[in-house]
């Protein structure tokens, strides 16, 4: 069979344990026997980070810069116990997402895999929602401190050529808690850029949510910086496509995610994004079923599985056993920056194979052949066999 060509390659990052064990297996048996794979590859297993000190890892980064598209495997960060797990660590290396994050900037969006046989918990959910996290800011960079005496709490704001505001936050009789926090408008900026591209390129609506009843200032400047990009770069666009873009209250914007039937992306601020994440993903069933994409302002794409490297699948895997892992999101990882490369270079054949891919892998999860993290997420009367990932990559290579 002819495989299908490339022209631009793909920046390929390896990484660590169960999911390097799959990385290997999707791309022999799933996309090289079908693609003549173009890909600059890096590899940022923890011994490789640590040779390399790290450098493997700015330099994955800027090829991801430079041609567009990455995709990445899971990776170890390590901690304490890790340092002692490798004792060739020279250091405790950075989290490698972390790196390449601060290198690319942008925005994650995690967006599930939905399947009509998996269940999620909002019963209504049948599309899936995405969350952008606004990762920069607010209380995650903020000053907060205690104080036992009363005492008076000031706001003061001096500008570069000297004069100052002061606001009185507030004079206390007691022990009392405080806060001072921040957010950058250019960072705001980026985000509704990478925000607004997402939409489009997943053709879903956009929805904002934040408080600006009562933070007048801080919450309007999210509102205000949104409305202005979609009035400069993408109101006509959406309009023909029957996407919309739209700001609704935080607490409203909870209870319609509820209500709704899903299918559209929810644009947060930092705290909000990071619970709104977490619950979002658990009520959609498993972490597995999770992808993950960093989304900069210039349009660079960088795609992965949201779940971590496994770590007790792979101790399995090493005595000889044959884990029920789940390969999914690490194949949607894959179809996404195949179907993006493809999308790019006007390779049409490549975003069909990366569409045939999804089909084939859901098929045979609906054909019943699942890994052990789908059992609770199952519709109840779903008949299965528990199935080893090896045995479920052989199974997606055959309805290929
Ligand atoms: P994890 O690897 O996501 O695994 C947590 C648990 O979730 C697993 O023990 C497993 O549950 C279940 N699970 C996750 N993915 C699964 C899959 N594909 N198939 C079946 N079950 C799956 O998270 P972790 O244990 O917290 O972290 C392990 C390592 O991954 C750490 O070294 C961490 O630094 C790294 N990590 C990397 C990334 C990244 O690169 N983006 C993200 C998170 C964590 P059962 O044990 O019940 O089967
Ligand atoms: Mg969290």
């Amino acid at each position: 069979m002819e495989r299908i060509k490339m022209t631009t390659p793909i920046v390929e990052m390896d990484g660590d344990e169960m999911t390097r064990v799959l990385w290997k297996m999707i791309k022999e048996k799933l996309i090289l026997p079908f693609v003549d794979l173009k890909t600059e590859y890096y590899d940022l297993g923890l011994l490789s980070r640590n040779e390399t000190e790290d450098r493997v890892t700015v330099d994955a980064a800027n090829a991801a810069l430079k041609y567009g598209v990455a995709v990445k495997c899971a990776t170890i960060t390590p901690n304490r116990q890790r340092m002692e797990e490798y004792p060739q660590l020279t250091k405790m290396w950075r989290s490698p997402n972390g790196t390449i994050r601060s290198i690319m900037g942008g925005t994650v969006f995690r967006e599930p895999i939905c399947a009509p046989f998996l269940q999620p918990a909002v019963r209504k959910w049948t599309k899936p929602i995405t969350i952008a996290r606004h990762a920069y800011g607010d209380i995650y960079s903020a000053v907060d401190f205690k104080s036992e005496e009363p005492g008076e709490c000031k706001l003061v704001f001096t500008t570069e050529r000297g004069s100052s505001r002061e606001w009185l936050v507030k004079k206390t009789d007691g022990p009392a808690v405080f806060l001072g926090q921040h957010n950058l408008t250019e960072s705001i900026q980026n985000f509704a850029k990478a925000c607004f591209m997402y939409a489009w390129d997943t053709k879903q609506s956009l929805k904002l949510a934040a408080k600006d009843t009562i933070l007048k200032n801080y919450d309007t400047e999210f509102i205000e910086v949104f409305e202005n990009e979609y009035a400069k770069n993408w109101k006509e666009r959406f309009e023909n496509s029957g996407i919309r873009f739209g700001y609704t209250l935080i607490d409203s914007a909870a209870a319609a995610l509820m209500n709704s039937d899903g299918g559209y992306v929810l644009a947060l601020k930092n705290y909000d994004g990071d619970v709104l994440s977490d619950l979002v993903s658990a009520a959609f069933g498993s972490i597995a079923m999770m992808t993950s994409v960093l989304v900069n302002p210039e349009g660079k794409y960088e795609y992965e599985a949201a779940h971590g490297t496994v770590t007790d699948h792979y101790y399995r895997y090493l005595k000889g056993e044959k884990p029920a892992t789940n390969p999914t999101a690490t194949i949607f990882a894959w179809t996404g920056a195949l179907r993006k490369r493809g999308e790019l270079d006007k390779n049409y054949d490549l975003m069909s194979f990366a569409e045939k891919l999804e089909r084939a892998t859901l098929q045979v999860l609906a054909d019943g052949y699942v890994s052990e993290d789908l059992i609770p997420a199952l519709e109840p009367d779903f008949e299965y066999r528990v199935t080893s990932a090896e045995e479920i990559i052989n199974k997606i290579a055959v309805k290929l």
